[in-house]
């Protein structure tokens, strides 16, 4: 069979992204969003080429936004049943201690998923309501699930451990997990792919940053650290996640503020980082506050770019040797002003960033490092669901051992 098309779903609790790829050539065939699922008014965009088309109405759960997705892909001239697609790559994004790697949907593994949506309670049944759904509708094509912790599942004991009572954290799965796992592997393969090397050569610093965060230490191909732990709100400052704090005031705003545990959660998530001390939470608004002289606003940056270069000194000393720094991700890829702070001066330790390089503006993969710079600095637009139609059909040619 010739098909080579993929189709990526990436689901949310009410939402679903989905990507029809070509994962040789890597472009989007087309690609959509469907919002608001299970609310009085759902909508589906979706993109062919130049093209949108649009739906409003009632969007009664996953499977009927599927259903509708692939009505639109039969009005635009693609009717999925056959239009060969080779492979469905589900996003799922916790893997547990069981899936280091992407992996053939069975109704095992759907059984195995379910089971785990303790450790992301948001995201899990969202993920098995879209494989579910796809299942139902394309029962011929395999499903693939792509984990977002699989890259990190292998990090040394040291680092994926948490320093307390070892019966509780066994009993419960408590362990650093890491997250954007395939932002992390993609990246960090295309610039071993850019410099013309095997990835084992390279000691690599990977910097991830969107509305999520996180920074990756790399060694030889394989994950050695990360800043994402049992969930992802550990790590970075992030659009509106705190990342690190004392584990303490949790307990503490339950005592003195009377906030319970949702309400804490709530704060730590989707309440503080960039957003809980500016106000905003999106980095170009941030910029446009710094330059007006908005005094929260920046600190706001000096307390996200002080969290990110400790981690990278954090990482320069696991890794000994670091030969690439790589930026990432909705700020890493587009935003000078962060690159330039968080690298400031290092020269000391052979790593800088040239201004020129820095701002010009570019949306291909790039070196913003001197020429002839010990340690060469990247910005690398990543493309995770690229990564998982590869990752899918890849799985689906070349199965191995089951
Ligand atoms: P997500 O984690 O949702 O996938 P992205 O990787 O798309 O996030 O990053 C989104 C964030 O990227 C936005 O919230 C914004 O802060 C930042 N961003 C996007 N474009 C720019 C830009 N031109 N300059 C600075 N920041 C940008």
């Amino acid at each position: 069979m010739t098909a080579t098309l993929v189709l990526v779903i990436n689901s949310g609790s009410s939402s679903i992204k989905y990507q029809l790829v070509d994962p040789v050539g890597g472009d989007a065939v087309a690609s959509g969003l469907v919002e608001r699922i299970g609310e009085p008014e759902g909508h589906i965009r979706h993109k062919v080429g130049e093209r949108t088309v649009e739906r409003r109405g009632r969007i009664a759960d996953h499977t009927e936004g599927l259903r509708q997705v692939f009505d639109l892909f039969a009005e635009t001239g693609q009717d999925l049943a056959s239009a060969g697609v080779g492979a469905v790559g589900h996003r799922v994004v916790h893997g547990g201690e069981e899936f280091n790697a992407p992996t053939l949907i069975d109704d095992d593994v759907l059984a195995e998923i379910h089971r785990l949506r303790e450790l992301a309670p948001l995201h899990m049944p969202a993920n098995a309501a879209g494989i579910e759904s796809a299942r139902e509708l394309l029962p011929d094509v395999p499903q693939v699930a792509v984990f977002d912790t699989a890259f990190f599942n292998g990090l040394p004991a040291a680092a994926r451990t948490y320093a307390i009572d070892a019966k509780v954290a066994r009993e419960h799965g408590i362990r650093r997990y890491g997250f954007h796992g395939t932002s992390h592997e993609f990246v960090s393969g295309r610039v071993a792919e850019i410099l013309g090397k095997d990835p084992a050569e390279l000691n690599q610093i990977v910097l991830h940053l969107g509305n999520g965060a996180s920074a990756s230490a790399i060694r030889g191909g394989r994950a050695v650290d990360t800043t994402m732990g049992l969930t992802p709100l550990e790590g970075l400052v992030m659009g509106t996640r705190s990342g690190d704090i004392d584990p303490a005031i949790f307990g503490y705003l339950q005592r003195v503020a009377s906030m319970d545990t949702d309400s804490v959660d709530d704060l730590l998530n989707r309440n503080s980082g960039i957003k809980g001390l500016s106000g905003v939470n999106d980095f170009r608004e941030l910029g446009e506050l710094v330059e007006l002289g908005d005094v929260a606003a920046k600190l706001a940056f000096d307390v996200y770019i002080h969290r990110l270069r400790r981690y990278i000194g954090a990482y320069m000393v696991e890794l000994g040797r670091v030969d690439t720094i790589t930026f990432t991700a909705g700020v890493g890829e587009n935003d000078a002003v962060v690159r330039a702070a968080a690298l400031a001066g290092l020269e000391g330790y052979g790593i800088s960033v040239d201004e020129a390089r820095n701002n010009a503006k570019s949306k291909v993969a790039r070196v913003i490092s001197p020429v002839a710079s010990p340690v060469i600095v990247f910005v690398v637009p990543t493309n995770e669901e690229l990564a998982i139609a590869r990752a899918a059909l890849r799985l689906v040619r070349n199965p191995g051992p089951s």
